[in-house]
């Protein structure tokens, strides 16, 4: 106990002493010393009763309790019960203070914050760019289902998709179409979700525009290309024999060129591109097309193999899409491969049930591609070895057009590779753009193959 209290108890045990050897005293002097006694203890129990009903009934009703003047344990438990009244108050103080700072910083946000419950999906709060952004209205909104709020229905399908949902990145804000958002679903406890719209108008306009300047360059760019090379291929070597090997420098550039803006326009063309047609894709026919294209490619120099695992497991299968930009997607694939893999490698095309979907894959005996490149490799452009690439004629373009193929058919792209081994690049789709073939016994006929794979030089 500290010492303090000690000195209050002692004290107050003292008065409780004094008060009853006083009773004693007096009912002596009267001659009724127990009666006496018995008065002054009651009293003192009646007094103790009357401050515990004081303190009680203050604490009940939340009064605030003032510091006390006189010493006695009554007066130390009023100046305990002062002191943690006061830190309680102060921390309480603290506490809005912070919650009012946070609130301040989540009201200045630009980007639309929106807390919601998870279940019910009802707005809970939400900071003024929620007005300016989603259109949502206070006290209105406070409540309501936000599904309902967000008419657009790309943006109430893609809530209802919850926690699974990937960002949406590019949707028109249902106060005005001109501004375009892009949301994030953030689950951050286990009953609330937050949800962050920002304005990316501006990014998106100039996403746009560098969008049609490529297209418009290489739209540009490819008359006079054509040209150049139509007159290339009148001249004759035999007429001038030293020009011969300038001539056939000046042709492989000319089709290397032709070949980049052929690749910048179908990626401008893929860019633009919302969604993609739904036609059944015969793999019977892509296949065959993907082994002849790599033979041709390959001039014998590899060994090149085409197995369709989904005829052999007996569940012969297709898929949904667009034939012609699959195909282009697959041959970059296969060019790849052939390209990035010495003579007497081999080269299998392999196509494969997966789970409820189905997953195509280029498995290749070559270079191989260093792990840490890996992760820009899809990138425009990016090549991990840029002579190589040049001297195969490639564009640094396969790849990027590859990926963006398989976002259109909500596919994924895995990439398997060790140096000096080889390469697996493998094309995942899911159960919706999985059918089961007409005909299984299907022979592998002839795709239109519009992606002509550069010869090699
Ligand atoms: P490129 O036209 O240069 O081949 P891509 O986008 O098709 O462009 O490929 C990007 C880079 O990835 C290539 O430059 C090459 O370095 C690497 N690459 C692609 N496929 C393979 C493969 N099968 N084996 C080894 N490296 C590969």
């Amino acid at each position: 106990m500290p010492p303090r209290a000690r000195l209050t108890w002692t004290r107050t045990l003292g008065q409780l002493a004094a008060i009853l050897g006083g009773a004693v005293v007096v009912g002596l002097l009267v001659g009724y010393p127990w009666p006496v006694v018995t008065i002054a203890a009651l009293g003192i129990v009646a007094w103790h009763y009357a401050r515990l009903h004081d303190v009680l009934s203050r604490l009940s009703a939340g009064a605030r309790i003032r510091p006390p003047t006189g010493d006695g344990v009554w007066n130390e438990l009023d100046r305990l019960l002062h002191r943690s009244q006061s830190d309680v108050r102060a921390r309480k103080r603290r506490l809005i203070d912070m919650l009012r700072a946070y609130r301040a910083a989540a009201m200045a946000l630009p980007d639309a914050v929106v807390v919601i419950e998870r279940n019910s999906q009802r707005v809970q709060w939400f900071n003024p760019a929620g007005t300016s952004l989603l259109g949502l209205r206070y006290p209105r909104d406070v409540g309501a289902p936000l599904g309902e709020r967000l008419q657009s229905m790309s943006m109430s399908r893609w809530l209802a998709a919850g926690r699974n949902a990937e960002p949406l990145l590019d949707t028109p804000s249902p106060v005005d179409a001109n501004v375009r958002l892009s949301l994030r679903l953030i689950p951050y406890s286990d009953e609330l979700w937050l949800l962050v719209a920002r304005d990316v108008t501006k990014l998106m306009r100039l996403e746009h525009m560098r969008r049609d300047f490529v297209a418009n360059v290489s739209h540009e760019l490819r008359t006079p290309l054509t040209v150049v090379h139509g007159y290339l291929d009148l001249l004759d070597p035999a007429d001038n024999p030293e020009w011969a090997p300038m001539l056939a420098e000046m042709q492989r550039q000319s089709q290397r060129m032709t070949q980049l803006v052929e690749d910048l326009l179908t990626l401008s063309r893929l860019e633009a591109q919302e969604g993609v047609v739904d036609d059944p894709v015969s793999m019977a026919s892509m296949l065959a097309t993907l082994r002849r294209e790599a033979e041709a490619l390959s001039q014998g120099r590899h060994l090149v193999l085409c197995e369709d695992l989904t005829v052999q497991t007996g569940l012969a299968l297709d898929l949904r899409g667009s034939t012609k930009e699959l195909h282009s997607a697959f041959s970059n694939l296969v060019s790849n491969a052939v390209r990035y893999t010495p003579a007497g490698g081999t080269i299998t095309i392999r196509f494969a049930p997966e789970g409820a979907g189905a997953m195509l894959s280029v498995t290749d005996t070559g270079y191989g591609i260093p792990a840490a490149h890996l992760p820009r490799i899809t990138e425009r452009f990016y090549r991990v070895s840029t002579s190589r690439s040049r001297e195969s004629g490639g564009t640094g373009l396969g790849l990027a057009i590859v990926k963006h193929v398989l976002q259109l058919h909500g596919a994924r792209l895995s990439i398997r590779s060790e140096v000096g081994q080889g390469s697996t690049f493998a094309c995942h789709f899911a159960a919706d753009r999985v059918i089961p073939r007409d005909d299984p016994f299907d022979a592998p006929a002839e795709a239109e193959s519009r992606h002509v794979p550069v010869p090699k030089p």
